[in-house]
């Protein structure tokens, strides 16, 4: 498993995040997660947590030109040299171009983009599952609702983005956890 610059794309609990983190502890990188950092800004209360929190609350996306801020910032971190897993970023074609410059401009293009994908009745009923469990303030069914369409319309069109090269691989995440697990390893060897 050579690759060590991923990004993990899919629609909202198709477990992008847990599969990040057991990614990205195998390979000793960080997980670079923007739903963390602006849900870290909101509990902190800061000026961008304000300005986040509604668009969360609501499922809306937060700005492009907040996310690629505070994406690049992380990303320029000294850990973020020898790798990261994305998760969650970039999320329109305009993240994906900002973020393709930064890489490209550093010399460490994007190595690999794993697509996860399973029924969306699915992920419904997981996310429904993990509200009463986690109490995510985004996890109740109209927000839900709005995310999945949010996904549909403005992130899927970012996969045409990537496409076009030969670093995407589709992964049937409609498994268990370790299931998936071990079928992104696959992908990546
Ligand atoms: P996540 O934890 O990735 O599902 O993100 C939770 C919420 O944070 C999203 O529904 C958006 O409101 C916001 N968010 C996270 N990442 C991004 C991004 N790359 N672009 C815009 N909004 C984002």
């Amino acid at each position: 498993m050579s690759a060590r610059r991923i990004l993990l794309v899919g629609p909202p609990g198709v477990g992008k995040g847990t599969q990040a983190e057991r990614l990205a502890s195998r390979l000793g990188i960080p997980k670079i997660s923007t739903g963390d950092m602006l849900r870290a800004a909101v509990a902190a209360g800061s000026a961008l947590g304000e300005r986040a929190r509604e668009l969360i609350e609501s499922g809306e996306l937060v700005s492009d030109e907040i996310v690629i801020g505070i994406a690049q910032a992380r990303l320029s971190e000294p850990d973020a040299r020898l790798g990261f897993v994305l998760d969650g970023f970039p999320r329109t074609p305009a993240q994906a171009e900002a973020l393709d410059g930064y890489l490209a401009g550093a010399g460490t293009p994007l190595e690999r983009c794993l697509v996860l994908e399973a029924p969306e009745a699915e992920l419904v009923e997981r996310l429904l599952k993990r509200a009463q469990i986690e109490g995510r303030a985004d996890d109740n069914e109209a927000t839900i609702r709005r995310r999945m369409q949010v996904y549909r319309d403005q992130t899927a069109p970012l996969l045409a983005h990537y496409r076009g090269g030969s670093i995407v691989a589709e992964i049937d995440a409609d498994s268990t956890i370790d299931e998936v697990e071990k079928r992104i390893d696959e992908a990546l060897s």
